[in-house]
C-alpha cells in the first residue's frame, strides 16, 4: 500500500472510532489469523452485579456484608465496587460509614485483606484462601460448582480463617459477543478467550460466546505468555483488553486492540483503540487493514 492508500485509511478508521496508531499496526491486522479476547469488560458487560449471597456460619447478611465492604471499599477491582454497592443496599437511607479496614492488603489476581474491628477479613478467590492456609469446605465447594456452572463468578469470604460465606456476582457478556465471534470464524480468524476468573465460569462463559479455546486463572503474564505460544506456533496474533492486567499480552500481540472505556494502561499499551467499545469493530479493523492491503498489490 502507498503512504497515501494508509493515511486515508487511518483516517477512515478514526472516523469510525478506529483509532490506528501508525501503519504497522493497520499492515499487521490483514495478517491476523488468531485473536486472544479477555473475558471480564471485554466479552461481558464489565459491570458486574451481586447476584446471590450463601452464607456458612450463624451470621445475618447485613453484619457479613459490614465486614466485607469494609474491605472491599479499599480495591479498584469492579468485583470490589460491585460487593460495596451491593452492601450499600442494607443501609438504605442511612448515612453509613464502614468501618475502618487496618493493614489492608490488595493482592493482584487473588482479593483483598483486612482487619476490621474484631475480625481478620479474607475477601477473593480459591487459590487466594489455599494460600492463605485457609480449608474450603465441602458444603462451599459444592456452591462454588453450582454458581459457576451458571456463568457466575464466585467469591469466597473468611473471617478468622474460616469460611464463611459466598459472594456470587454475574457479568452478562455483551448483547454482539456470540454474532461476532461467529462472524470472524466466516473470516477464517480463530478466537481464544483467557481470564483471571476460575474455570468454571471461564468455561460457561466461552460456551455463551462460541469459544472453545479457553484459558482460565491466567495472571498477567500468563495472558502474554498465550500471545507468544500462539506466536510461536507460526500465527499472527491479535489481543482483545480492557484491563491493566491485559497490558503485557496487548503489548506482545502482533496487534493489540483496546476497548476505548478500558483503563488508561490498557489502552496506552495497545495499537488500535476501539473508541466506541464496541466488540464489531475487531471487525471493522481487521476488514480495513485488508481492503487496504489487498487491492494495491
Ligand atoms: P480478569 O482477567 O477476568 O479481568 P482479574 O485478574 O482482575 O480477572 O481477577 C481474577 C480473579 O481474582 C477474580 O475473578 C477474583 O476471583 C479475584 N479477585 C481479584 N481482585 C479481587 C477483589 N478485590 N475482591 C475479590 N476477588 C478478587
Ligand atoms: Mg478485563
Amino acid at each position: 500500500a502507498t503512504p497515501t492508500a494508509v493515511m486515508v485509511a487511518t483516517g477512515v478508521g478514526a472516523s469510525q472510532g478506529v483509532l490506528i496508531k501508525g501503519g504497522q499496526a493497520l499492515e499487521s491486522a490483514q495478517k491476523v489469523d488468531c485473536i486472544v479476547f479477555d473475558k471480564t469488560g471485554t466479552l461481558t458487560i464489565g459491570k458486574p452485579v451481586v447476584v446471590n449471597t450463601k452464607l456458612l456460619k450463624n451470621m445475618v447478611l447485613r453484619e457479613f456484608y459490614d465486614y466485607v465492604a469494609a474491605s472491599e471499599v479499599n480495591s479498584e477491582h469492579p468485583l470490589a465496587k460491585a460487593i460495596v454497592e451491593h452492601a450499600k443496599k442494607f443501609h438504605s437511607g442511612e448515612n453509613y460509614i464502614w468501618s475502618e479496614a487496618r493493614d489492608f492488603i490488595s493482592m493482584t489476581g487473588h482479593g483483598v485483606k483486612a482487619e476490621v474491628s474484631d475480625k481478620c477479613v479474607l475477601v477473593g478467590n480459591k487459590t487466594f484462601m489455599s494460600s492463605s492456609g485457609i480449608d474450603i469446605p465441602v458444603e462451599a465447594s459444592e456452591i462454588l460448582t453450582e454458581e459457576e456452572e451458571k456463568a457466575r463468578t464466585t467469591i469466597l469470604v473468611a473471617m478468622n480463617q474460616e469460611v464463611v460465606g459466598i459472594i456470587s456476582v454475574s457479568d452478562p457478556i455483551k448483547p454482539n459477543a456470540r454474532e461476532v465471534i461467529s462472524y470472524l470464524k466466516s473470516m477464517k480468524v480463530e478466537s481464544i478467550m483467557v481470564t483471571g476468573d476460575n474455570w468454571g465460569t471461564a468455561n460457561a462463559i466461552s460456551k455463551e460466546v462460541g469459544i472453545e479455546n479457553v484459558v482460565a486463572e491466567a495472571k498477567p503474564e500468563q495472558k502474554a505468555e498465550k500471545v507468544k505460544e500462539l506466536q510461536l506456533a507460526g500465527r499472527t496474533v491479535a489481543m482483545v483488553g480492557d484491563g491493566i492486567n491485559d497490558s503485557p499480552a496487548l503489548v506482545s500481540a502482533d496487534v493489540g486492540l483496546a476497548i476505548g472505556a478500558g483503563t488508561d494502561v490498557a489502552i496506552e499499551a495497545a495499537d488500535i483503540v476501539l473508541m466506541k467499545s464496541n466488540l464489531e469493530d475487531v471487525i471493522t479493523a481487521i476488514d480495513l487493514s485488508r481492503k487496504t492491503f489487498f487491492r494495491i498489490r
